[in-house]
């Protein structure tokens, strides 16, 4: 019984939250659009939740500017996740993202990346579960390294990780030295 009725507040709050960056928006709620990185980490890409994530994603709103499935070698994980260099899970975070293809993809609306964070939930997808249930985290993840989804964590960071893997080029292709499948 309590644990329904908890169950029921926080998918309320969950979604008021939601319902409150949609409508009023903020900083970039003036018909601004805002590109953000998403990424479905191998858990998530491999669990075959691509399909239903990307549903999620344009039900909120979100454009799927591009894409592309890439196999993340040691050195580019390493890269990507430099500033967890000095970590104790750093080894098992890179082992864990190149255990598999990921799906990289640039979104793009008003505040995406206030919004993306929002829907992926916390970091723990354990938690995620009891605190945020309706989140992606909640839904494809496992524990705190195993989370099934990444997104950026500010404007700047959206765009330096959206030009580590795309071009920005008028041609806009795939960076070249990532193998494609
Ligand atoms: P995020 O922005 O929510 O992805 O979290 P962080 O930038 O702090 O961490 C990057 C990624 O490292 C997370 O998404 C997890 O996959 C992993 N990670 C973070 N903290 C831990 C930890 O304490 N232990 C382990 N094993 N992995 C972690």
């Amino acid at each position: 019984m309590t644990v329904g009725i908890i169950q029921f507040i926080t998918r309320f709050l969950f979604f008021s939250v939601l319902i409150l960056f949609r409508c009023c928006g903020s900083s970039k709620g003036s018909g601004e659009k805002e590109r953000t990185l998403g990424v479905i980490k191998p858990d998530g890409f491999s669990g075959n939740y691509t399909e239903r994530i990307k549903e999620v994603i344009v039900e909120y709103g979100f454009n799927i500017n591009k894409e592309m499935v890439i196999q993340l070698d040691e050195e580019l994980a390493a890269k990507f996740y430099a500033e967890h260099s000095s970590k104790s899970f750093f080894s098992s975070l890179i082992k864990y993202m190149t255990s598999g293809p990921v799906l990289v993809m640039i979104l793009e609306k008003e505040n995406a990346v206030a919004h993306w964070r929002d829907l992926i939930g916390p970091t723990d997808a354990g938690k995620a579960k009891l605190t945020h249930p309706q989140s992606i985290r909640a839904m494809c993840g496992v524990d705190l390294e195993k989370n099934c989804v990444h997104g950026s964590d500010s404007h700047q960071s959206a765009e330096r990780e959206i030009a580590f893997f795309f071009k920005e080029t008028p041609s806009d292709e795939a960076v070249e030295k990532h193998d494609e499948l």
